[in-house]
């Protein structure tokens, strides 16, 4: 065994017999299953995932003048969730009040829509990590090859 490679970057780990080349990278060929990350169902992420605009009117506004606003309004069973809940400017909540949209004749321009985690996108390396070259084609077969929205 330790007659085949005499020399190794990454080193060698050692029993009382023979000694293993510690690989820089293991590339993972099969699995079972990726872990499904869900977007956390939070203000900061609401007002991200609808990029800080009023779905009802479509501008673009400061964190302070959004609301989270109920489509189908809590009082008459609406849920909290990202089927149900979109970010609206003040003026369109207060003018939509307790009403469904319809009975407010106000229409969504903006469509509630659940977010999708992007895969390895979304992995952000901090800067000071320096990535090893024997890395660097995993890396950009990630980027590539990973799902992206239209
Ligand atoms: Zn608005």
């Amino acid at each position: 065994m330790s007659g085949l490679i005499k020399t190794n970057p990454a080193g060698f780990v050692h029993t009382p017999t023979f000694k293993i080349a510690i690989p820089e990278v293991i590339a993972l060929r099969v699995y079972g299953q990726i872990p499904v990350s869900e977007i956390k169902f939070t203000r900061r992420n609401i007002y991200d995932h609808y990029g800080y605009r009023c779905c009802y009117c479509g501008e673009k506004f400061q964190t302070s003048d959004l609301n989270l606003e109920h489509i189908i309004p809590v009082s008459r069973g609406g849920q909290s969730t990202w089927n149900n809940v979109v970010t609206s400017c003040i003026p369109c909540n207060i003018e939509k009040g307790d009403r469904l949209p319809q009975e407010a004749g106000m229409k969504l321009l903006i469509k509630p829509t659940r977010p999708r985690w992007k895969g390895a996108q979304s992995l952000v390396l901090p800067t000071f990590l320096k990535i090893k070259t024997s890395w660097q084609k995993f890396i950009d077969n990630a980027y590539w090859n990973s799902e992206i929205e239209e």
